[in-house]
């Protein structure tokens, strides 16, 4: 059985992996899932700006309707704003069509739980099965679903935040904030919670548009340029970019330095812990070890998980965690919500400027910094297993080695740095991580790796 669900949903190109066809039999095996529970569930569905929205949410809705759930239509929003509707209306399950930060070509579906969570690998397996059994639960014509739009999930989700922040004093401090959302679903939400925030707003690409006639939707350093350039030249206390669904923020700080997820990660990890003694952060094996030395700082504790939000979020609610998220800038503040959340973080990253009386430059000052340097090698799906007992196999004589953590694929820490070797649950590749203090090492240390790894391919290809 392939899999439909990757770490992030259902993603591929429209009409081509993704029809029509396709999301209606999703939304029959979806629907046919939820029933084995409740008798008449109730879903929401929502949509980022994709050109594809319309076809792929009424397909899945028809399904849904067709095996009898009830479907509300919250419309375009970001992703984190319907897991917000989830929570406070009380869904049986969020729909949520999107291919976050992927090219227009692609859409995606994603699953959210009646808690507000990403869907488990469990449900999303489910699901799958159901799906590949072409048996789904269909109603008689008179038990078939009601469909009904909203349109004030935006609304809601804004008020929401606004209620979790320092309002007032961020509100009093008036800060400028240049803001790129990328034409993505970030454009419905986010300048209005800045100005409600009292915010001076310039704005960059904050009309939603899924052609992305600015720039591709995922905020890495050469398509966020412009937002960087205009940092410079306004001095605004903020810099801002939303990925394509608006659940991940990367900042740019006033003097016009683009701030890797990372810092961000590790910024929140040492305030949120600052003030409460052996709290908890959670974050996946791929992060930095500069969460740790700030977590340590403050007595806290680091769990490291599995790649992927679902998990970290899950993690973070059965542990309590004070804080999790990811290095990609998705953060979770569980007071909110669990899971990760571009525009709250924008509303904490201010909350913390006003707090601290620091600006963003001075406050990542305080913030170690390490060197990653990432790779990845072409490796077919049938020997990633395989290839990862290998290389232990290889290193195991390695005396310098200081410790081994096999939590996701292989991480091996020196005493300069570490090194993770994990294969991609959704494309034929093999990552390979390295972090280190000094580039020099990391570079060294990613080179050694990934000549190892690149002729045990080879050998295993061969044989
Ligand atoms: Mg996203």
């Amino acid at each position: 059985m392939t899999r439909l669900f990757g770490t992030n949903g259902i993603r591929g190109v429209v009409n081509k992996d993704i029809t029509s066809e396709f999301a209606l039999d999703i939304g029959k095996a979806w629907g046919t899932f939820l029933k084995r529970t409740k008798k008449r569930p109730n879903i929401v569905i929502g949509t980022d700006a994709r050109i594809s929205n319309t076809m792929l949410k009424h397909s899945v809705s028809a399904g849904l309707l067709a095996t009898g759930c009830d479907v509300t239509d919250i419309g375009l929003v970001p992703t984190p704003a319907l897991q917000y509707m989830v929570k406070i209306k009380q869904f049986d399950s969020g729909v949520m069509i999107t291919a976050s930060h992927n090219p227009a070509e692609f859409n995606g579906i994603k699953g959210i739980d009646s808690d507000g969570t990403e869907f488990s690998k469990q449900t999303e397996e489910c699901i799958e099965e159901i799906y590949y059994s072409n048996v789904f639960e269909l109603v008689t014509w008179d038990e078939i679903g009601c469909f009904n739009t909203v349109e004030y999930a935006n609304e809601s989700y804004i008020k929401g935040i606004i209620s979790k922040v320092d309002y007032v004093s961020i509100k009093k401090k008036g800060f400028h904030v240049v803001l790129d959302c990328g034409s993505g679903s970030g454009s419905v939400v986010t300048p209005l919670l800045l100005e409600k925030l009292g915010c001076k707003v310039t704005r960059l690409y904050c009309e939603p548009d899924g052609r992305f006639p600015g720039h591709p939707s995922e905020p890495t350093p050469e398509n966020v340029a412009e937002l960087v350039a205009k940092m410079k030249e306004t001095h605004a206390d903020v810099g801002v970019a939303q990925d394509g669904d608006a659940d991940r923020a990367i900042f740019v700080d006033e003097q016009g330095t683009y701030i890797w997820g990372d810092q961000t990660l590790s910024l929140f990890a040492k305030y949120m812990t600052l003030h409460k003694p052996k709290s908890i952060v959670v974050t996946p094996v791929t992060s930095s070890t500069s969460v740790d030395d700030v977590v340590r700082k403050n007595k806290g504790t680091v769990i490291r998980t599995q790649v992927g939000s679902p998990i970290v979020a899950r993690v973070m609610r059965e542990k309590d965690a004070i804080f999790g998220g990811e290095e990609n800038g998705g953060l979770i503040f569980p007071e909110f919500q669990f899971c990760r959340d571009s525009a709250m973080t924008i509303a904490k990253v201010l909350e913390l400027l006003v707090n601290t009386r620091s600006s963003l430059s001075d406050l990542l000052l305080e913030i170690p910094r390490y060197e990653m340097v990432k790779k990845k090698l072409r490796c077919p799906d049938s020997i990633k297993q395989d290839l990862l007992k290998m290389i232990q196999d290889q290193i195991q004589d390695d005396s310098s080695i200081t410790r081994i953590d096999m939590t996701d694929g292989l991480k091996v820490y020196y005493p300069k740095g570490w090194v993770l070797m994990r294969p991609s649950g959704t494309e034929p590749l093999f990552r390979i991580y390295t972090e280190s203090k000094k580039k020099d090492d990391a570079k060294q240390l990613s080179s050694l790796f990934l000549s190892i790894v690149e002729s045990l391919i080879t050998k295993m290809k061969t044989t």
